[in-house]
Protein backbone atom coordinates (compact mmCIF):
# COMPACT_ATOMS: atom_id res chain seq x y z
CA UNK A 1 0.00 0.00 0.00
CA UNK A 2 0.78 3.52 -0.79
CA UNK A 3 0.54 6.58 0.52
CA UNK A 4 0.51 10.07 0.07
CA UNK A 5 3.70 12.63 0.27
CA UNK A 6 2.15 14.66 2.88
CA UNK A 7 1.19 11.98 4.77
CA UNK A 8 4.52 10.11 4.58
CA UNK A 9 5.73 13.49 6.23
CA UNK A 10 3.74 13.79 8.80
CA UNK A 11 4.53 10.42 9.94
CA UNK A 12 8.06 11.01 9.86
CA UNK A 13 7.72 13.99 12.00
CA UNK A 14 6.56 11.73 14.33
CA UNK A 15 9.83 10.15 14.46
CA UNK A 16 11.31 13.74 14.62
CA UNK A 17 12.84 13.96 10.84
CA UNK A 18 12.74 17.67 9.92
CA UNK A 19 10.07 18.56 7.17
CA UNK A 20 8.79 21.78 6.25
CA UNK A 21 5.08 23.16 7.50
CA UNK A 22 2.83 22.67 5.54
CA UNK A 23 -0.77 21.93 4.64
CA UNK A 24 -3.06 19.66 2.40
CA UNK A 25 -5.78 20.97 0.64
CA UNK A 26 -8.69 19.47 -2.06
CA UNK A 27 -10.22 22.83 -3.06
CA UNK A 28 -8.59 25.90 -4.53
CA UNK A 29 -10.77 27.94 -1.63
CA UNK A 30 -8.40 26.16 0.89
CA UNK A 31 -5.25 27.80 -0.77
CA UNK A 32 -5.26 30.98 0.72
CA UNK A 33 -5.49 30.43 4.04
CA UNK A 34 -3.00 27.25 3.75
CA UNK A 35 -0.45 29.69 2.36
CA UNK A 36 -1.16 32.13 5.03
CA UNK A 37 -0.42 29.78 7.52
CA UNK A 38 2.46 29.53 6.54
CA UNK A 39 5.62 31.65 7.05
CA UNK A 40 6.77 32.48 3.59
CA UNK A 41 8.05 34.26 1.19
CA UNK A 42 8.64 30.40 -1.02
CA UNK A 43 6.01 28.40 -1.01
CA UNK A 44 5.93 25.26 -2.95
CA UNK A 45 2.53 23.76 -4.55
CA UNK A 46 2.66 19.63 -4.83
CA UNK A 47 0.04 17.74 -6.72
CA UNK A 48 -0.75 15.26 -4.53
CA UNK A 49 -0.66 11.40 -6.65
CA UNK A 50 0.81 7.98 -5.83
CA UNK A 51 3.38 8.47 -8.50
CA UNK A 52 6.47 9.99 -8.46
CA UNK A 53 8.21 12.65 -11.28
CA UNK A 54 5.85 15.27 -10.82
CA UNK A 55 8.55 18.33 -11.10
CA UNK A 56 9.03 17.25 -14.72
CA UNK A 57 5.32 15.94 -15.12
CA UNK A 58 2.89 17.99 -17.69
CA UNK A 59 -1.11 18.32 -16.96
CA UNK A 60 -3.03 16.86 -20.11
CA UNK A 61 -5.30 19.81 -20.09
CA UNK A 62 -3.08 22.97 -19.99
CA UNK A 63 -0.46 23.89 -22.61
CA UNK A 64 3.04 22.15 -23.22
CA UNK A 65 5.08 24.89 -21.71
CA UNK A 66 2.49 25.36 -18.87
CA UNK A 67 4.22 24.65 -15.55
CA UNK A 68 4.24 20.87 -13.63
CA UNK A 69 3.07 19.09 -10.73
CA UNK A 70 5.67 20.24 -8.32
CA UNK A 71 5.51 24.83 -8.57
CA UNK A 72 7.37 27.24 -6.69
CA UNK A 73 5.36 30.27 -5.92
CA UNK A 74 6.35 33.27 -4.43
CA UNK A 75 3.36 34.63 -2.89
CA UNK A 76 0.07 34.00 -1.47
CA UNK A 77 -1.57 35.06 -4.58
CA UNK A 78 0.86 32.64 -6.41
CA UNK A 79 -0.05 29.89 -4.41
CA UNK A 80 -4.06 30.33 -5.16
CA UNK A 81 -3.57 31.10 -8.82
CA UNK A 82 -1.33 27.48 -9.09
CA UNK A 83 -3.90 25.96 -7.42
CA UNK A 84 -6.54 26.88 -9.56
CA UNK A 85 -4.52 25.75 -12.28
CA UNK A 86 -3.67 22.30 -11.02
CA UNK A 87 -6.44 20.78 -8.83
CA UNK A 88 -8.56 18.75 -10.98
CA UNK A 89 -6.57 18.47 -13.98
CA UNK A 90 -4.39 15.08 -15.22
CA UNK A 91 -0.58 14.50 -14.28
CA UNK A 92 1.15 12.43 -16.51
CA UNK A 93 4.74 11.74 -15.25
CA UNK A 94 7.06 9.21 -16.53
CA UNK A 95 5.32 6.94 -13.63
CA UNK A 96 1.97 6.90 -14.15
CA UNK A 97 1.61 6.38 -17.30
CA UNK A 98 0.02 7.81 -20.46
CA UNK A 99 -3.14 7.85 -18.67
CA UNK A 100 -1.50 10.13 -16.25
CA UNK A 101 -3.20 10.49 -12.67
CA UNK A 102 -6.32 13.37 -12.01
CA UNK A 103 -4.63 15.60 -9.24
CA UNK A 104 -7.52 15.76 -6.54
CA UNK A 105 -5.49 16.97 -3.27
CA UNK A 106 -2.72 19.82 -3.13
CA UNK A 107 0.04 19.84 -0.41
CA UNK A 108 0.97 23.30 0.43
CA UNK A 109 4.47 23.42 1.52
CA UNK A 110 7.00 26.27 3.35
CA UNK A 111 9.93 26.41 0.70
CA UNK A 112 13.38 25.55 0.79
CA UNK A 113 16.31 27.60 0.21
CA UNK A 114 18.47 24.48 -1.52
CA UNK A 115 21.98 24.27 -1.64
CA UNK A 116 22.17 20.39 -2.59
CA UNK A 117 19.88 17.54 -3.11
CA UNK A 118 20.66 14.20 -2.51
CA UNK A 119 19.42 10.71 -2.29
CA UNK A 120 18.29 8.49 0.63
CA UNK A 121 16.62 5.37 0.64
CA UNK A 122 15.73 2.25 2.95
CA UNK A 123 14.27 -0.72 1.44
CA UNK A 124 14.76 -4.61 2.22
CA UNK A 125 17.56 -6.41 0.30
CA UNK A 126 16.81 -9.36 -0.13
CA UNK A 127 20.25 -9.99 -1.06
CA UNK A 128 21.44 -9.55 2.30
CA UNK A 129 18.26 -10.38 4.42
CA UNK A 130 18.26 -7.10 5.77
CA UNK A 131 17.16 -3.54 5.90
CA UNK A 132 19.57 -1.00 3.54
CA UNK A 133 20.24 2.52 3.30
CA UNK A 134 20.86 3.33 -0.35
CA UNK A 135 22.23 6.61 -0.55
CA UNK A 136 23.62 8.89 -3.23
CA UNK A 137 25.23 12.26 -4.00
CA UNK A 138 23.25 12.64 -7.12
CA UNK A 139 19.71 13.14 -5.58
CA UNK A 140 16.29 15.21 -6.87
CA UNK A 141 16.86 13.49 -10.18
CA UNK A 142 16.17 10.03 -11.95
CA UNK A 143 18.02 7.41 -9.73
CA UNK A 144 17.58 4.57 -12.24
CA UNK A 145 19.34 7.22 -14.52
CA UNK A 146 22.54 7.36 -12.09
CA UNK A 147 22.45 3.53 -11.18
CA UNK A 148 22.86 3.17 -14.81
CA UNK A 149 25.08 5.71 -15.95
CA UNK A 150 27.23 6.29 -12.54
CA UNK A 151 26.51 3.55 -10.61
CA UNK A 152 29.79 4.13 -8.19
CA UNK A 153 27.72 7.46 -7.10
CA UNK A 154 25.47 4.89 -4.96
CA UNK A 155 26.24 3.44 -1.89
CA UNK A 156 24.13 0.61 -0.09
CA UNK A 157 24.36 -0.50 3.45
CA UNK A 158 22.92 -3.19 5.14
CA UNK A 159 22.02 -2.64 8.73
CA UNK A 160 22.40 -5.24 11.19
CA UNK A 161 19.28 -5.67 12.54
CA UNK A 162 20.84 -6.60 16.18
CA UNK A 163 22.63 -3.40 16.72
CA UNK A 164 20.10 -0.90 14.38
CA UNK A 165 22.05 1.76 13.25
CA UNK A 166 24.97 2.25 15.13
CA UNK A 167 27.46 4.94 14.99
CA UNK A 168 29.82 3.64 12.57
CA UNK A 169 27.04 3.02 10.00
CA UNK A 170 26.17 6.75 10.52
CA UNK A 171 29.35 7.40 9.33
CA UNK A 172 29.89 6.00 6.85
CA UNK A 173 26.37 7.24 5.57
CA UNK A 174 27.38 10.92 5.81
CA UNK A 175 30.84 10.16 4.42
CA UNK A 176 29.13 8.58 1.11
CA UNK A 177 26.79 11.69 1.56
CA UNK A 178 29.65 14.09 2.05
CA UNK A 179 28.18 16.10 4.79
CA UNK A 180 30.24 18.21 6.84
CA UNK A 181 28.99 20.55 10.07
CA UNK A 182 25.27 21.21 11.02
CA UNK A 183 24.12 18.84 8.05
CA UNK A 184 26.50 15.88 9.65
CA UNK A 185 25.19 16.47 13.53
CA UNK A 186 21.51 16.51 11.73
CA UNK A 187 21.91 12.93 10.25
CA UNK A 188 23.03 11.68 13.21
CA UNK A 189 19.35 12.05 14.63
CA UNK A 190 17.73 11.25 11.13
CA UNK A 191 19.13 8.14 9.97
CA UNK A 192 18.52 6.16 13.07
CA UNK A 193 15.03 8.20 12.65
CA UNK A 194 13.88 6.91 9.27
CA UNK A 195 15.56 3.45 10.21
CA UNK A 196 13.21 3.36 13.20
CA UNK A 197 10.07 4.72 11.05
CA UNK A 198 10.49 1.88 8.40
CA UNK A 199 10.87 -0.88 11.02
CA UNK A 200 8.53 0.62 13.31
CA UNK A 201 5.52 0.47 10.26
CA UNK A 202 6.26 -2.34 8.32
CA UNK A 203 7.11 0.15 5.02
CA UNK A 204 8.68 -2.02 1.98
CA UNK A 205 9.98 1.37 1.09
CA UNK A 206 10.94 4.98 1.92
CA UNK A 207 12.71 6.97 -0.91
CA UNK A 208 13.39 10.77 0.06
CA UNK A 209 14.71 11.81 -3.30
CA UNK A 210 15.55 14.25 -2.73
CA UNK A 211 17.05 14.86 0.64
CA UNK A 212 18.27 18.15 0.55
CA UNK A 213 21.15 20.46 2.89
CA UNK A 214 19.71 23.80 3.03
CA UNK A 215 21.30 27.46 2.34
CA UNK A 216 21.49 27.31 6.61
CA UNK A 217 23.12 23.99 6.50
CA UNK A 218 20.63 21.78 8.11
CA UNK A 219 18.81 18.78 6.69
CA UNK A 220 15.41 18.37 5.57
CA UNK A 221 13.21 15.94 3.71
CA UNK A 222 12.01 17.87 0.79
CA UNK A 223 10.14 14.59 -1.02
CA UNK A 224 8.75 11.73 0.66
CA UNK A 225 7.92 8.23 -0.45
CA UNK A 226 6.45 5.76 1.47
CA UNK A 227 5.25 2.14 0.87
CA UNK A 228 4.03 -0.50 3.58
CA UNK A 229 4.32 -4.48 3.38
CA UNK A 230 0.22 -4.87 2.60
CA UNK A 231 1.28 -8.73 5.20
CA UNK A 232 1.61 -6.67 7.63
CA UNK A 233 -1.36 -4.22 7.26
CA UNK A 234 -3.19 -6.03 10.11
CA UNK A 235 -1.39 -4.18 12.67
CA UNK A 236 -1.34 -0.90 11.85
CA UNK A 237 -5.07 0.55 11.78
CA UNK A 238 -3.48 4.10 12.15
CA UNK A 239 -1.61 3.18 7.94
CA UNK A 240 -4.89 1.64 6.70
CA UNK A 241 -6.95 4.79 7.46
CA UNK A 242 -4.40 6.63 5.48
CA UNK A 243 -5.36 4.42 2.44
CA UNK A 244 -5.91 6.22 -0.69
CA UNK A 245 -8.71 3.99 -2.96
CA UNK A 246 -9.23 6.95 -5.72
CA UNK A 247 -5.32 6.18 -6.67
CA UNK A 248 -5.90 2.71 -6.97
CA UNK A 249 -7.14 0.52 -9.99
CA UNK A 250 -10.65 -0.08 -9.34
CA UNK A 251 -10.52 -3.78 -10.45
CA UNK A 252 -7.62 -4.48 -8.43
CA UNK A 253 -9.43 -2.85 -4.62
CA UNK A 254 -12.58 -5.31 -6.07
CA UNK A 255 -9.78 -8.21 -6.30
CA UNK A 256 -8.63 -7.02 -3.30
CA UNK A 257 -12.09 -7.37 -1.74
CA UNK A 258 -11.89 -11.60 -2.80
CA UNK A 259 -8.36 -11.83 -1.31
CA UNK A 260 -7.44 -12.46 -5.34
CA UNK A 261 -3.74 -11.76 -6.25
CA UNK A 262 -4.54 -9.53 -8.93
CA UNK A 263 -3.06 -6.85 -11.24
CA UNK A 264 -4.06 -4.93 -13.48
CA UNK A 265 -2.27 -4.34 -17.32
CA UNK A 266 -2.14 -2.63 -20.06
CA UNK A 267 -2.98 -5.50 -22.66
CA UNK A 268 -6.58 -7.53 -24.05
CA UNK A 269 -6.16 -11.07 -23.27
CA UNK A 270 -7.68 -11.28 -19.90
CA UNK A 271 -5.88 -14.13 -18.12
CA UNK A 272 -7.12 -16.63 -15.03
CA UNK A 273 -4.48 -18.78 -13.73
CA UNK A 274 -3.77 -20.89 -11.05
CA UNK A 275 -0.11 -19.79 -9.12
CA UNK A 276 2.06 -17.07 -9.62
CA UNK A 277 4.25 -19.41 -11.16
CA UNK A 278 2.10 -20.17 -13.98
CA UNK A 279 0.79 -17.12 -13.81
CA UNK A 280 3.71 -15.68 -14.98
CA UNK A 281 4.20 -18.33 -17.72
CA UNK A 282 1.18 -17.68 -19.28
CA UNK A 283 1.64 -14.30 -19.58
CA UNK A 284 5.42 -14.52 -21.23
CA UNK A 285 3.85 -17.01 -23.83
CA UNK A 286 0.73 -14.78 -24.35
CA UNK A 287 3.83 -12.50 -25.37
CA UNK A 288 5.67 -14.83 -27.30
CA UNK A 289 3.08 -14.93 -29.69
CA UNK A 290 2.44 -11.17 -29.91
CA UNK A 291 -0.13 -10.23 -27.85
CA UNK A 292 0.03 -8.85 -24.55
CA UNK A 293 -1.94 -10.05 -20.95
CA UNK A 294 -4.58 -7.69 -19.56
CA UNK A 295 -3.68 -8.50 -15.97
CA UNK A 296 -1.95 -11.20 -13.69
CA UNK A 297 -3.98 -13.35 -11.81
CA UNK A 298 -3.56 -15.62 -9.39
CA UNK A 299 -6.54 -17.13 -7.94
CA UNK A 300 -4.68 -19.38 -5.39
CA UNK A 301 -4.99 -22.96 -4.77
CA UNK A 302 -8.20 -24.26 -2.59
CA UNK A 303 -10.51 -21.24 -4.01
CA UNK A 304 -14.42 -21.38 -3.81
CA UNK A 305 -16.39 -21.19 -6.96
CA UNK A 306 -17.79 -17.41 -5.43
CA UNK A 307 -13.69 -16.52 -5.73
CA UNK A 308 -13.25 -17.67 -9.19
CA UNK A 309 -16.40 -15.73 -9.90
CA UNK A 310 -15.40 -12.68 -9.00
CA UNK A 311 -12.28 -13.57 -10.51
CA UNK A 312 -13.83 -13.94 -13.81
CA UNK A 313 -16.38 -11.01 -13.54
CA UNK A 314 -13.15 -8.66 -12.78
CA UNK A 315 -12.05 -9.79 -15.99
CA UNK A 316 -14.91 -9.71 -18.05
CA UNK A 317 -15.69 -6.02 -17.12
CA UNK A 318 -11.96 -4.47 -17.82
CA UNK A 319 -13.11 -2.80 -21.46
CA UNK A 320 -9.65 -3.26 -23.02
CA UNK A 321 -10.24 -7.23 -22.49
CA UNK A 322 -11.22 -8.95 -26.15
CA UNK A 323 -9.96 -12.73 -25.03
CA UNK A 324 -9.82 -14.21 -22.10
CA UNK A 325 -7.29 -17.24 -21.28
CA UNK A 326 -8.03 -19.70 -18.28
CA UNK A 327 -5.16 -21.80 -17.82
CA UNK A 328 -5.29 -23.92 -14.91
CA UNK A 329 -3.38 -26.70 -13.74
CA UNK A 330 -5.08 -28.63 -10.84
CA UNK A 331 -3.44 -29.52 -7.80
CA UNK A 332 -4.67 -28.40 -4.61
CA UNK A 333 -7.07 -26.08 -7.13
CA UNK A 334 -10.13 -28.56 -8.68
CA UNK A 335 -10.84 -28.46 -12.33
CA UNK A 336 -14.53 -28.44 -11.59
CA UNK A 337 -14.40 -25.76 -9.59
CA UNK A 338 -12.94 -23.52 -11.77
CA UNK A 339 -15.47 -24.46 -14.76
CA UNK A 340 -18.58 -23.72 -11.92
CA UNK A 341 -17.10 -20.43 -11.09
CA UNK A 342 -16.65 -19.71 -14.97
CA UNK A 343 -20.35 -20.62 -15.99
CA UNK A 344 -21.72 -19.08 -12.96
CA UNK A 345 -20.03 -15.79 -13.81
CA UNK A 346 -20.87 -15.73 -17.27
CA UNK A 347 -24.75 -16.25 -16.38
CA UNK A 348 -24.23 -13.38 -14.55
CA UNK A 349 -22.38 -11.22 -17.11
CA UNK A 350 -22.46 -12.17 -20.35
CA UNK A 351 -19.75 -13.09 -22.37
CA UNK A 352 -18.90 -11.19 -25.24
CA UNK A 353 -15.12 -12.77 -26.26
CA UNK A 354 -14.03 -15.61 -26.81
CA UNK A 355 -12.97 -17.93 -24.26
CA UNK A 356 -9.95 -20.45 -24.20
CA UNK A 357 -9.76 -22.93 -21.51
CA UNK A 358 -6.82 -25.25 -20.61
CA UNK A 359 -7.68 -27.34 -17.74
CA UNK A 360 -5.54 -30.13 -16.64
CA UNK A 361 -5.15 -31.89 -13.24
CA UNK A 362 -7.84 -32.61 -10.28
CA UNK A 363 -11.36 -33.24 -11.60
CA UNK A 364 -10.14 -32.61 -15.12
CA UNK A 365 -13.01 -34.48 -16.60
CA UNK A 366 -15.90 -33.42 -14.30
CA UNK A 367 -14.65 -29.70 -14.75
CA UNK A 368 -14.60 -30.16 -18.54
CA UNK A 369 -17.70 -31.71 -19.02
CA UNK A 370 -19.43 -28.75 -16.81
CA UNK A 371 -18.08 -26.68 -19.62
CA UNK A 372 -19.43 -28.88 -21.91
CA UNK A 373 -22.81 -29.14 -20.61
CA UNK A 374 -23.01 -25.46 -20.37
CA UNK A 375 -23.55 -24.52 -23.57
CA UNK A 376 -20.92 -22.07 -23.48
CA UNK A 377 -18.77 -21.33 -26.68
CA UNK A 378 -15.37 -22.04 -24.94
CA UNK A 379 -12.64 -23.29 -27.46
CA UNK A 380 -10.35 -25.79 -25.61
CA UNK A 381 -7.14 -26.36 -25.43
CA UNK A 382 -4.91 -29.31 -24.79
CA UNK A 383 -1.42 -27.57 -23.80
CA UNK A 384 -0.45 -24.08 -22.62
CA UNK A 385 1.33 -23.66 -26.26
CA UNK A 386 -2.06 -25.01 -27.36
CA UNK A 387 -4.04 -22.42 -25.82
CA UNK A 388 -1.97 -19.13 -26.23
CA UNK A 389 -1.77 -19.39 -30.08
CA UNK A 390 -5.39 -20.29 -30.01
CA UNK A 391 -6.81 -17.17 -27.81
CA UNK A 392 -3.96 -14.73 -29.92
CA UNK A 393 -5.80 -16.43 -33.12
CA UNK A 394 -9.10 -15.42 -31.74
CA UNK A 395 -8.69 -11.80 -31.01
CA UNK A 396 -7.45 -11.26 -34.11
CA UNK A 397 -10.65 -12.70 -35.56
CA UNK A 398 -8.79 -16.02 -37.62
P1 LIG B 1 8.92 14.75 -7.69
O1 LIG B 1 9.23 15.48 -8.95
O2 LIG B 1 7.61 14.04 -7.76
O3 LIG B 1 10.03 13.85 -7.26
O4 LIG B 1 8.72 15.87 -6.54
P2 LIG B 1 9.78 16.53 -5.51
O5 LIG B 1 9.08 16.75 -4.23
O6 LIG B 1 11.04 15.73 -5.44
O7 LIG B 1 10.07 17.94 -6.17
C1 LIG B 1 10.71 18.07 -7.42
C2 LIG B 1 11.74 19.16 -7.38
O8 LIG B 1 11.15 20.40 -7.06
C3 LIG B 1 12.82 18.96 -6.32
O9 LIG B 1 13.84 18.10 -6.74
C4 LIG B 1 13.30 20.39 -6.14
O10 LIG B 1 14.28 20.71 -7.13
C5 LIG B 1 12.05 21.23 -6.39
N1 LIG B 1 11.50 21.64 -5.08
C6 LIG B 1 10.61 20.99 -4.32
N2 LIG B 1 10.40 21.63 -3.15
C7 LIG B 1 11.21 22.72 -3.18
C8 LIG B 1 11.48 23.79 -2.25
O11 LIG B 1 10.95 23.86 -1.13
N3 LIG B 1 12.36 24.75 -2.64
C9 LIG B 1 13.00 24.69 -3.85
N4 LIG B 1 13.86 25.66 -4.16
N5 LIG B 1 12.77 23.70 -4.75
C10 LIG B 1 11.90 22.75 -4.41
MG1 LIG C 1 11.20 13.61 -5.71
Amino acid sequence: MNIHEHQAKALLKEYGVPVAGGVAIFSADEAEAAANSLPGPLYVVKSQIHAGGRGKGKFKELSADAKGGVRLAKSVADVVANAREMLGNTLVTKQTGPAGKQVNRLYIEDGADIARELYLSILVDRTVGRVAFVVSTEGGMDIEAVAEHSPEKIVTLAIDPDTGVTAADIDKLAAALKLEGDAKADSQQLFPALYKAFCDKDMSLLEVNPLIVMADGHLRVLDAKVSFDNNALFRHPDVVALRDTSEEDAKEIEASKFDLAYVALDGNIGCMVNGAGLAMATMDIIKLYGEEPANFLDVGGGASKEKVTAAFKIITADPNVKGILVNIFGGIMRCDIIAEGVVAAVKEVGLKVPLVVRLEGTNVKEGKAILRDSGLNVIPADDLDDAAQKIVKAIKGQ
